[in-house]
């Protein structure tokens, strides 16, 4: 039987993952305990990284990483438009200013060119930064961006919370997955349910840097230690320092166990989205008024999302809808939230995000679509822009 309806996104539970859930409530410890480091090490194996602190959720990951890259107020930072607000907020948390520039048509990332013009533009050392989005789940040549960053003395901050399990090719023939930090200094991921991924609520910061890694973890709670080696006095066991100023963004133990579980099925489930991917492209290919998701050659996408674009998006959204099929629009351009144009930023600033703002739409795309789910949702996609 059909089921309806159908979400643009959607978390799947199984029944291992109950169990590993039960289990840690039923272990001594709901947080603070063994699970952290579990997870954190088997996130680790999954994208290949050195470190991983694991927080409780990707907003606190991009903070802690913004502050350990050292963000400081009137820092300018380059981010791209098409992400969710959290992506530029972070720099924002630490005082920093907000540069945006705009997307390539194609791949949806921030552009390379473009990236490079505004660089030149100013005086060497003006960005101290950049914020890239694996967005949809299409992940950065970042071999690329790394040769502009170094050539500025640039920090590359990678929010891959689209992008888990995403890696693309670099010239001397290594799979550079997102968050392994061959190019970029710290990679973020998400655990909301409607990532590849879910914990509930939760999120990771990955990096190679061992300095990068302590700051991280100390920010985490509260810029607390208890290690022996770094604390100014040994008054005995209970002892402990605040070193820093830090926050409260620890995932929980309950938390752990369940991505630990989720982890499992995650590179599987990459290659179900893609699957998925082929059969929608291969239903719109022939036809001219539906611009299906480019993918290049070296890249291996994620496709957190699968968006297509169309003229008359309003209607095929509305439609879609009175059909119970909730597609979804990712994302208003961030430099023309309420927020953000207090700065400054316009209408016509950036115009191929706003370009694509105007025909975007993501349509269902999570492993446990069906068959006959993916069907029905093609034939009305079909009926409505066919008509
Ligand atoms: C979901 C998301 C975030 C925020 O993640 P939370 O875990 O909800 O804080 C940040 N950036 C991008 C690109 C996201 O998709």
């Amino acid at each position: 039987m059909l089921k309806l309806p159908i979400s643009y996104g959607r978390q799947f539970i199984s029944d291992e993952d109950v169990q590993a859930v039960v289990e840690a409530l039923k272990s001594d410890y709901l947080t603070c305990g063994p699970k952290i480091a579990e997870f954190e090490n088997a996130f680790c194996e999954y994208v290949n990284a050195k470190h991983a602190v694991a927080v409780c959720n990707a907003t606190g990951a991009l903070h802690i990483a913004a502050m350990a890259l050292g963000v400081k107020p009137g820092d300018n930072v380059i981010c791209t438009p098409l992400t969710f607000a959290s992506s530029a907020n972070c720099i924002r948390f630490c005082g920093g200013n907000v540069k945006f520039v705009d997307i390539n048509p194609k791949t949806y990332l921030l552009d390379l060119d473009k990236l490079k013009e505004t660089l030149a533009a100013s005086p060497k050392g003006t960005y101290k930064g950049m914020v890239l989005v694996d967005f949809a789940g299409y992940p950065h040549d970042m071999e690329e961006y790394r040769k502009v960053a170094d050539e500025y003395g640039m920090w590359i901050l990678e929010d891959a919370c689209h992008a888990p399990g995403a890696y693309f090719v670099d010239s001397t023939g290594d799979k550079v997955y997102a968050g392994c930090g061959k190019y970029s200094d710290i990679t973020v991921f998400s655990f909301h349910p409607v990532k590849h991924i879910t914990t509930g609520e939760g999120g990771i910061a990955c990096t190679q840097n061992d300095e990068y890694k302590e700051k991280m973890a100390l920010y985490r709670t509260h810029g607390i230690t208890r290690d022996a080696d770094k604390l100014e006095r040994q008054d005995g066991l209970w002892y402990y320092e605040m070193q820093e100023l830090g926050y409260n963004y620890r995932i929980t133990d309950i938390q752990a166990a369940l991505g630990i579980s989720q982890l499992k099925v995650a590179r599987k489930n990459v290659e179900i989205r893609r699957e998925l991917v082929r059969k929608y492209n291969e239903a719109f290919k022939d036809i001219d008024a539906i611009k299906t998701p480019y993918e290049a050659e070296d890249v291996y996408h994620a496709y957190h999302l699968y968006i297509i674009q169309v003229d008359d998006r309003l209607g095929l959204y509305n439609f879609l809808r009175e059909n119970k099929i909730f597609a979804q629009v990712l994302y208003y351009p961030l430099n023309l939230m309420p927020y953000y144009k207090q700065f400054g930023n316009k209408e016509g600033d950036l115009p191929v995000v706003e370009e694509y703002y105007k025909h975007c739409l993501a349509l269902p795309m999570f492993p446990t679509l069906t068959e006959e789910q993916q069907e029905y949702v093609i034939g009305k996609v079909k009926e409505y822009i066919c008509k």
